[in-house]
Protein backbone atom coordinates (compact mmCIF):
# COMPACT_ATOMS: atom_id res chain seq x y z
CA UNK A 1 0.00 0.00 0.00
CA UNK A 2 1.06 3.68 -0.42
CA UNK A 3 -0.16 6.00 1.55
CA UNK A 4 0.04 9.40 3.52
CA UNK A 5 -2.53 8.93 5.96
CA UNK A 6 -1.73 7.31 9.00
CA UNK A 7 -4.85 4.94 9.56
CA UNK A 8 -4.04 3.12 6.21
CA UNK A 9 0.01 2.92 7.68
CA UNK A 10 -1.35 1.85 10.98
CA UNK A 11 -3.49 -0.89 9.30
CA UNK A 12 -0.86 -1.97 7.06
CA UNK A 13 1.61 -2.28 9.52
CA UNK A 14 -1.04 -4.53 11.70
CA UNK A 15 -1.66 -6.98 8.49
CA UNK A 16 2.05 -6.85 8.41
CA UNK A 17 1.42 -5.86 4.59
CA UNK A 18 4.40 -3.86 2.70
CA UNK A 19 3.69 -0.19 3.32
CA UNK A 20 5.08 2.89 1.27
CA UNK A 21 4.17 5.94 3.89
CA UNK A 22 4.86 9.47 2.34
CA UNK A 23 5.37 11.88 5.30
CA UNK A 24 2.40 14.52 4.56
CA UNK A 25 4.24 16.82 7.68
CA UNK A 26 7.76 16.39 5.88
CA UNK A 27 9.15 19.87 6.49
CA UNK A 28 11.06 20.21 3.21
CA UNK A 29 13.78 22.18 4.36
CA UNK A 30 14.88 19.54 6.28
CA UNK A 31 15.08 21.31 9.72
CA UNK A 32 13.48 19.49 12.56
CA UNK A 33 10.60 21.75 13.85
CA UNK A 34 11.09 21.62 17.20
CA UNK A 35 13.96 23.22 18.89
CA UNK A 36 16.44 20.38 19.26
CA UNK A 37 20.22 20.21 20.67
CA UNK A 38 22.13 18.95 18.01
CA UNK A 39 23.15 21.14 14.97
CA UNK A 40 26.16 20.66 12.20
CA UNK A 41 28.58 22.06 14.58
CA UNK A 42 28.43 19.22 16.70
CA UNK A 43 28.78 16.68 13.65
CA UNK A 44 31.85 18.51 12.57
CA UNK A 45 32.93 18.32 16.29
CA UNK A 46 32.36 14.43 16.09
CA UNK A 47 34.40 14.39 12.32
CA UNK A 48 37.51 16.19 14.60
CA UNK A 49 37.46 13.66 17.34
CA UNK A 50 37.87 10.96 14.80
CA UNK A 51 40.62 13.05 12.64
CA UNK A 52 42.58 13.20 16.64
CA UNK A 53 42.13 9.21 16.95
CA UNK A 54 42.79 8.12 13.66
CA UNK A 55 46.49 7.85 14.70
CA UNK A 56 45.92 5.00 17.52
CA UNK A 57 43.42 3.29 15.20
CA UNK A 58 45.46 2.81 12.74
CA UNK A 59 48.40 1.77 15.26
CA UNK A 60 45.35 -1.19 17.06
CA UNK A 61 44.10 -1.85 13.94
CA UNK A 62 46.73 -1.56 10.98
CA UNK A 63 44.61 -2.78 8.07
CA UNK A 64 43.46 0.90 8.22
CA UNK A 65 46.93 2.48 7.17
CA UNK A 66 45.29 3.16 3.90
CA UNK A 67 42.76 5.59 5.32
CA UNK A 68 45.60 6.33 7.94
CA UNK A 69 43.36 5.27 10.58
CA UNK A 70 39.62 6.49 9.40
CA UNK A 71 36.87 4.23 9.31
CA UNK A 72 35.19 4.95 6.02
CA UNK A 73 33.73 3.08 3.27
CA UNK A 74 33.26 3.05 -0.80
CA UNK A 75 30.41 4.72 -2.68
CA UNK A 76 30.54 2.14 -5.81
CA UNK A 77 28.06 2.21 -8.44
CA UNK A 78 26.45 -0.70 -9.59
CA UNK A 79 25.09 -0.65 -13.01
CA UNK A 80 24.31 -4.62 -13.62
CA UNK A 81 23.02 -4.19 -10.30
CA UNK A 82 20.37 -1.65 -10.71
CA UNK A 83 19.50 -3.18 -14.17
CA UNK A 84 18.28 -6.63 -12.34
CA UNK A 85 16.59 -4.88 -9.58
CA UNK A 86 14.55 -1.95 -11.47
CA UNK A 87 15.58 -1.95 -15.38
CA UNK A 88 12.97 0.58 -15.93
CA UNK A 89 14.46 2.93 -13.22
CA UNK A 90 16.19 5.84 -14.95
CA UNK A 91 18.92 7.72 -12.75
CA UNK A 92 21.88 5.95 -11.20
CA UNK A 93 22.12 3.38 -7.84
CA UNK A 94 25.45 3.43 -6.20
CA UNK A 95 25.91 1.02 -2.87
CA UNK A 96 27.48 3.18 0.11
CA UNK A 97 29.57 -0.26 1.37
CA UNK A 98 29.22 -0.03 5.10
CA UNK A 99 29.37 -3.50 5.06
CA UNK A 100 33.17 -3.45 4.06
CA UNK A 101 33.55 -0.76 7.14
CA UNK A 102 36.65 -1.57 9.09
CA UNK A 103 37.21 -3.05 12.53
CA UNK A 104 33.58 -4.05 12.78
CA UNK A 105 32.17 -4.95 9.54
CA UNK A 106 28.82 -2.58 9.38
CA UNK A 107 27.34 0.92 10.39
CA UNK A 108 28.02 0.55 13.95
CA UNK A 109 31.99 1.22 13.50
CA UNK A 110 30.78 4.53 12.64
CA UNK A 111 28.55 5.09 15.99
CA UNK A 112 29.49 2.60 18.27
CA UNK A 113 33.46 3.04 17.68
CA UNK A 114 32.71 7.11 17.84
CA UNK A 115 31.25 6.46 21.24
CA UNK A 116 34.08 4.58 22.52
CA UNK A 117 36.70 6.67 21.38
CA UNK A 118 34.94 9.98 23.26
CA UNK A 119 34.64 8.53 26.56
CA UNK A 120 38.16 7.16 26.03
CA UNK A 121 39.38 10.69 25.30
CA UNK A 122 37.09 12.10 28.81
CA UNK A 123 38.59 9.38 30.84
CA UNK A 124 42.29 9.97 29.46
CA UNK A 125 41.98 13.77 29.91
CA UNK A 126 40.26 13.61 33.57
CA UNK A 127 43.14 10.54 34.16
CA UNK A 128 46.15 13.35 33.22
CA UNK A 129 47.59 10.69 30.72
CA UNK A 130 46.69 12.78 27.83
CA UNK A 131 46.74 16.46 27.11
CA UNK A 132 45.33 18.76 24.23
CA UNK A 133 47.59 18.53 21.41
CA UNK A 134 49.08 15.25 22.15
CA UNK A 135 49.30 12.36 19.98
CA UNK A 136 46.51 9.83 21.02
CA UNK A 137 48.51 6.51 19.32
CA UNK A 138 50.33 6.65 22.79
CA UNK A 139 46.75 5.62 24.20
CA UNK A 140 47.40 2.06 23.52
CA UNK A 141 49.88 1.85 25.88
CA UNK A 142 47.71 2.24 28.69
CA UNK A 143 45.55 -0.99 28.88
CA UNK A 144 45.97 -0.81 32.59
CA UNK A 145 44.45 2.35 32.95
CA UNK A 146 41.94 1.72 31.28
CA UNK A 147 41.03 -2.15 32.69
CA UNK A 148 39.99 -0.07 35.58
CA UNK A 149 36.94 0.43 33.25
CA UNK A 150 33.98 -1.16 32.19
CA UNK A 151 31.78 -0.29 28.70
CA UNK A 152 28.72 -2.01 28.63
CA UNK A 153 26.36 -2.29 25.48
CA UNK A 154 23.02 -3.82 24.63
CA UNK A 155 22.59 -5.10 21.16
CA UNK A 156 21.08 -7.48 18.67
CA UNK A 157 25.03 -8.19 17.73
CA UNK A 158 26.33 -5.62 14.92
CA UNK A 159 26.30 -2.50 17.96
CA UNK A 160 28.08 -5.50 20.53
CA UNK A 161 30.74 -6.27 17.75
CA UNK A 162 31.62 -2.77 17.00
CA UNK A 163 31.77 -1.31 21.05
CA UNK A 164 33.05 -4.51 22.00
CA UNK A 165 35.95 -4.97 20.17
CA UNK A 166 36.60 -1.54 20.57
CA UNK A 167 36.03 -1.08 24.19
CA UNK A 168 38.42 -4.55 24.48
CA UNK A 169 41.02 -3.71 22.05
CA UNK A 170 41.35 -0.23 24.22
CA UNK A 171 41.77 -2.63 27.68
CA UNK A 172 38.55 -2.28 28.73
CA UNK A 173 36.20 -4.66 30.80
CA UNK A 174 33.91 -4.84 27.57
CA UNK A 175 29.76 -6.57 28.31
CA UNK A 176 27.95 -6.87 25.54
CA UNK A 177 23.95 -8.05 26.75
CA UNK A 178 22.67 -9.79 23.50
CA UNK A 179 19.17 -10.21 22.54
CA UNK A 180 18.14 -13.75 21.73
CA UNK A 181 17.90 -12.22 17.87
CA UNK A 182 21.79 -11.99 18.21
CA UNK A 183 23.74 -14.47 16.11
CA UNK A 184 25.70 -16.94 17.75
CA UNK A 185 29.16 -16.30 15.43
CA UNK A 186 28.65 -12.64 16.64
CA UNK A 187 28.79 -13.91 20.34
CA UNK A 188 31.62 -16.82 19.29
CA UNK A 189 33.87 -13.47 17.71
CA UNK A 190 33.05 -11.16 20.78
CA UNK A 191 34.44 -13.86 23.04
CA UNK A 192 37.46 -13.85 21.41
CA UNK A 193 38.08 -10.26 21.23
CA UNK A 194 38.14 -11.31 24.81
CA UNK A 195 34.67 -9.52 25.51
CA UNK A 196 32.06 -10.91 27.92
CA UNK A 197 28.60 -11.49 26.77
CA UNK A 198 25.86 -11.88 28.31
CA UNK A 199 22.53 -13.76 26.82
CA UNK A 200 18.89 -12.58 27.13
CA UNK A 201 16.10 -15.72 26.00
CA UNK A 202 14.01 -12.02 25.16
CA UNK A 203 13.76 -9.38 22.91
CA UNK A 204 16.47 -6.33 22.18
CA UNK A 205 14.50 -3.96 24.46
CA UNK A 206 15.07 -6.03 27.20
CA UNK A 207 18.67 -7.04 26.50
CA UNK A 208 19.21 -2.91 26.84
CA UNK A 209 16.85 -2.67 29.81
CA UNK A 210 19.07 -5.23 31.93
CA UNK A 211 22.19 -3.61 30.55
CA UNK A 212 21.60 0.13 31.41
CA UNK A 213 20.78 -1.58 35.28
CA UNK A 214 24.07 -3.69 35.54
CA UNK A 215 25.87 -0.58 34.31
CA UNK A 216 24.09 1.90 36.70
CA UNK A 217 24.64 -0.50 39.34
CA UNK A 218 28.64 0.18 39.04
CA UNK A 219 30.55 3.59 39.41
CA UNK A 220 33.50 2.40 36.98
CA UNK A 221 31.02 1.56 34.39
CA UNK A 222 29.55 3.44 30.87
CA UNK A 223 26.63 1.87 29.20
CA UNK A 224 26.37 3.01 25.37
CA UNK A 225 22.72 3.51 25.00
CA UNK A 226 21.42 2.82 21.75
CA UNK A 227 17.53 4.29 22.79
CA UNK A 228 18.77 7.25 23.90
CA UNK A 229 22.60 8.13 22.94
CA UNK A 230 23.30 11.15 21.24
CA UNK A 231 27.21 10.34 20.95
CA UNK A 232 25.98 7.61 18.62
CA UNK A 233 23.78 9.73 16.66
CA UNK A 234 26.70 11.64 15.81
CA UNK A 235 29.16 8.90 15.37
CA UNK A 236 26.85 7.93 12.29
CA UNK A 237 26.20 11.37 11.31
CA UNK A 238 29.39 12.18 10.42
CA UNK A 239 29.00 9.75 7.50
CA UNK A 240 26.85 12.77 5.51
CA UNK A 241 30.02 15.37 5.75
CA UNK A 242 32.22 12.09 4.06
CA UNK A 243 29.57 11.06 1.74
CA UNK A 244 29.36 14.61 0.66
CA UNK A 245 32.86 15.09 0.01
CA UNK A 246 33.31 11.63 -1.64
CA UNK A 247 29.80 12.88 -3.86
CA UNK A 248 32.01 16.00 -4.65
CA UNK A 249 35.07 13.73 -5.40
CA UNK A 250 33.19 12.29 -7.96
CA UNK A 251 31.41 14.95 -9.26
CA UNK A 252 28.15 14.14 -8.60
CA UNK A 253 26.15 17.22 -8.29
CA UNK A 254 23.07 17.62 -5.76
CA UNK A 255 20.86 19.94 -6.52
CA UNK A 256 16.96 20.38 -7.85
CA UNK A 257 18.26 18.73 -11.29
CA UNK A 258 19.82 15.95 -9.84
CA UNK A 259 18.32 14.99 -6.64
CA UNK A 260 19.74 12.38 -4.44
CA UNK A 261 17.47 9.41 -2.91
CA UNK A 262 19.00 7.56 0.04
CA UNK A 263 17.53 4.20 0.83
CA UNK A 264 18.43 3.14 4.98
CA UNK A 265 17.67 0.14 6.40
CA UNK A 266 16.49 0.87 10.26
CA UNK A 267 16.71 -0.85 13.65
CA UNK A 268 16.51 1.15 16.34
CA UNK A 269 16.74 4.59 14.43
CA UNK A 270 20.18 5.48 15.49
CA UNK A 271 22.15 4.93 12.43
CA UNK A 272 19.78 5.75 9.33
CA UNK A 273 18.47 9.27 11.65
CA UNK A 274 21.77 10.51 12.41
CA UNK A 275 22.76 10.01 8.99
CA UNK A 276 18.76 11.26 7.55
CA UNK A 277 19.67 14.49 9.79
CA UNK A 278 23.34 14.93 8.55
CA UNK A 279 22.28 15.03 4.97
CA UNK A 280 19.36 17.09 5.39
CA UNK A 281 21.49 19.94 7.07
CA UNK A 282 24.05 19.34 4.26
CA UNK A 283 21.72 19.52 1.47
CA UNK A 284 18.42 20.62 2.57
CA UNK A 285 15.44 19.58 0.05
CA UNK A 286 17.12 17.97 -2.64
CA UNK A 287 18.08 14.80 -0.95
CA UNK A 288 15.35 12.63 0.22
CA UNK A 289 15.92 9.83 2.80
CA UNK A 290 13.96 6.83 3.17
CA UNK A 291 13.98 4.20 6.37
CA UNK A 292 13.40 0.49 5.58
CA UNK A 293 12.19 -1.97 8.17
CA UNK A 294 11.21 -5.81 7.65
CA UNK A 295 7.03 -5.97 7.79
CA UNK A 296 7.29 -7.60 11.18
CA UNK A 297 9.72 -4.92 13.33
CA UNK A 298 8.73 -1.27 11.43
CA UNK A 299 9.15 -0.01 15.09
CA UNK A 300 9.77 3.86 13.34
CA UNK A 301 7.61 3.39 10.77
CA UNK A 302 4.89 2.58 13.63
CA UNK A 303 6.64 5.65 15.72
CA UNK A 304 6.43 7.82 12.72
CA UNK A 305 3.32 7.61 10.73
CA UNK A 306 1.00 6.66 13.54
CA UNK A 307 1.75 9.99 14.94
CA UNK A 308 1.60 8.64 18.52
CA UNK A 309 6.14 8.04 18.91
CA UNK A 310 7.82 5.41 20.01
CA UNK A 311 4.68 4.49 22.16
CA UNK A 312 3.71 2.95 19.37
CA UNK A 313 5.57 -0.32 19.66
CA UNK A 314 5.61 -3.68 17.22
CA UNK A 315 3.69 -5.60 20.39
CA UNK A 316 1.45 -2.74 20.25
CA UNK A 317 0.18 -3.51 17.03
CA UNK A 318 0.38 -7.18 17.36
CA UNK A 319 3.61 -7.96 15.42
CA UNK A 320 6.38 -10.60 16.23
CA UNK A 321 9.72 -9.34 16.03
CA UNK A 322 10.47 -12.12 13.67
CA UNK A 323 12.73 -11.22 10.79
CA UNK A 324 15.86 -12.84 8.81
CA UNK A 325 17.45 -8.99 8.98
CA UNK A 326 18.74 -9.52 12.88
CA UNK A 327 20.56 -6.00 12.57
CA UNK A 328 16.77 -4.66 12.30
CA UNK A 329 14.84 -7.05 14.61
CA UNK A 330 13.75 -4.05 16.90
CA UNK A 331 10.41 -3.64 18.81
CA UNK A 332 10.81 -0.19 19.90
CA UNK A 333 12.56 3.07 18.40
CA UNK A 334 14.88 5.30 19.65
CA UNK A 335 12.91 8.37 20.98
CA UNK A 336 15.79 10.73 20.21
CA UNK A 337 16.33 9.10 16.62
CA UNK A 338 12.26 9.49 16.17
CA UNK A 339 12.47 13.49 17.59
CA UNK A 340 15.16 14.31 15.03
CA UNK A 341 13.59 12.42 12.09
CA UNK A 342 10.06 12.50 12.42
CA UNK A 343 9.28 15.64 9.94
CA UNK A 344 12.75 15.37 8.45
CA UNK A 345 12.23 11.68 6.67
CA UNK A 346 10.54 11.62 3.13
CA UNK A 347 9.08 8.40 3.85
CA UNK A 348 8.86 4.95 5.29
CA UNK A 349 9.14 1.81 3.49
CA UNK A 350 8.35 -1.85 4.71
CA UNK A 351 9.82 -4.89 3.08
CA UNK A 352 8.76 -8.93 3.49
CA UNK A 353 11.51 -11.17 4.41
CA UNK A 354 11.32 -13.49 1.19
CA UNK A 355 12.41 -10.15 -0.49
CA UNK A 356 15.53 -9.76 1.42
CA UNK A 357 17.52 -13.15 0.22
CA UNK A 358 16.46 -12.54 -3.15
CA UNK A 359 18.27 -9.05 -3.39
CA UNK A 360 20.93 -10.33 -1.53
CA UNK A 361 22.24 -12.40 -3.92
CA UNK A 362 21.11 -10.51 -7.05
CA UNK A 363 24.56 -8.01 -5.34
CA UNK A 364 26.17 -11.00 -5.44
CA UNK A 365 25.50 -12.03 -8.59
CA UNK A 366 26.14 -9.03 -10.56
CA UNK A 367 28.35 -6.87 -8.75
CA UNK A 368 30.16 -9.44 -5.86
CA UNK A 369 29.05 -7.90 -3.15
CA UNK A 370 28.68 -9.77 -0.54
CA UNK A 371 25.81 -7.94 2.39
CA UNK A 372 24.05 -8.94 5.38
CA UNK A 373 20.11 -9.51 4.98
CA UNK A 374 19.50 -6.23 7.12
CA UNK A 375 21.37 -4.58 4.51
CA UNK A 376 19.66 -6.24 1.67
CA UNK A 377 16.61 -4.01 2.88
CA UNK A 378 17.95 -1.10 1.10
CA UNK A 379 18.39 -2.47 -2.47
CA UNK A 380 14.29 -3.63 -1.41
CA UNK A 381 13.39 0.02 -0.66
CA UNK A 382 15.09 1.31 -4.22
CA UNK A 383 13.12 -1.46 -5.78
CA UNK A 384 9.88 -0.56 -4.32
CA UNK A 385 10.42 3.55 -5.16
CA UNK A 386 10.58 2.32 -8.81
CA UNK A 387 7.34 0.41 -8.98
CA UNK A 388 5.35 2.40 -11.05
CA UNK A 389 2.39 2.53 -8.76
CA UNK A 390 5.21 4.20 -6.32
CA UNK A 391 6.59 6.88 -9.18
CA UNK A 392 2.74 7.93 -10.30
CA UNK A 393 2.31 8.35 -6.72
CA UNK A 394 4.82 10.48 -5.78
CA UNK A 395 4.88 12.11 -9.31
CA UNK A 396 1.22 13.17 -8.73
CA UNK A 397 2.13 14.84 -5.87
CA UNK A 398 5.17 16.74 -7.32
CA UNK A 399 4.27 17.25 -10.83
CA UNK A 400 7.90 18.68 -11.62
CA UNK A 401 9.22 15.59 -10.34
CA UNK A 402 11.62 14.30 -12.81
CA UNK A 403 13.67 11.30 -11.77
CA UNK A 404 16.32 11.23 -14.75
CA UNK A 405 18.95 12.34 -13.37
CA UNK A 406 18.46 11.40 -10.02
CA UNK A 407 21.10 9.20 -7.60
CA UNK A 408 19.93 6.86 -5.66
CA UNK A 409 22.24 5.26 -2.53
CA UNK A 410 21.27 1.70 -1.20
CA UNK A 411 23.39 1.83 2.07
CA UNK A 412 24.38 -1.44 2.51
CA UNK A 413 24.83 -1.71 5.95
CA UNK A 414 26.62 -4.91 7.15
CA UNK A 415 28.30 -8.11 5.82
CA UNK A 416 31.95 -8.33 6.03
CA UNK A 417 32.41 -10.49 9.04
CA UNK A 418 29.60 -13.03 8.44
CA UNK A 419 31.87 -16.05 8.46
CA UNK A 420 32.12 -18.58 5.46
CA UNK A 421 29.48 -20.75 6.47
CA UNK A 422 26.93 -18.41 7.32
CA UNK A 423 27.64 -16.70 3.76
CA UNK A 424 27.09 -19.94 1.90
CA UNK A 425 23.92 -20.85 4.21
CA UNK A 426 22.62 -17.51 3.02
CA UNK A 427 23.68 -17.42 -0.92
CA UNK A 428 24.41 -21.46 -1.75
CA UNK A 429 27.04 -22.39 -4.22
CA UNK A 430 26.86 -19.01 -6.34
CA UNK A 431 29.79 -17.25 -7.88
CA UNK A 432 29.50 -13.86 -8.44
C1 LIG B 1 22.11 -1.79 13.41
C2 LIG B 1 21.95 -2.06 12.00
C3 LIG B 1 21.13 -1.30 11.20
C4 LIG B 1 20.25 -0.17 11.70
O1 LIG B 1 20.80 0.71 12.63
P1 LIG B 1 19.91 1.27 13.83
O2 LIG B 1 20.73 2.30 14.49
O3 LIG B 1 19.64 0.10 14.74
O4 LIG B 1 18.64 1.77 13.23
C5 LIG B 1 21.06 -1.62 9.86
N1 LIG B 1 21.77 -2.64 9.34
C6 LIG B 1 22.59 -3.39 10.08
C7 LIG B 1 23.35 -4.49 9.43
C8 LIG B 1 22.70 -3.13 11.43
O5 LIG B 1 23.52 -3.89 12.17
Amino acid sequence: MITASSENAVSALRNAEELFWINPLLNSAGIPRSALSLGINDITDAQQRLIRFAPLIERLFPYTAASGGIIESDLTPVPALQQSLAPRCRGKLYIKQDNTLPIAGSIKARGGIYEVLKHTEALALEGGILCSGSDYSKLADYRDFFSQFTIQVGSTGNLGLSVGIMSATLGYHAVVHMSSDAMQWKKDLLRKHGAEVVEYSGSYTEAVLNGRRASEASKQSYFIDDENSPDLFLGYAVAALRLKEQLERRQIAVDAEHPLYVYLPCGVGGAPGGITFGLKLLFGEFVRCYIIEPVNAPCMTAAIASGKGTDMDIGRLGLSGLTAADGLAVGRASALAYEYIKDIIDGCITVHDDKLIPALISAYKTEGIFMEPSAAASLCGFSRLCTPEALQYLSSADPLLNLDNAVHIAWATGGSLVPESERRRLIGGLEP
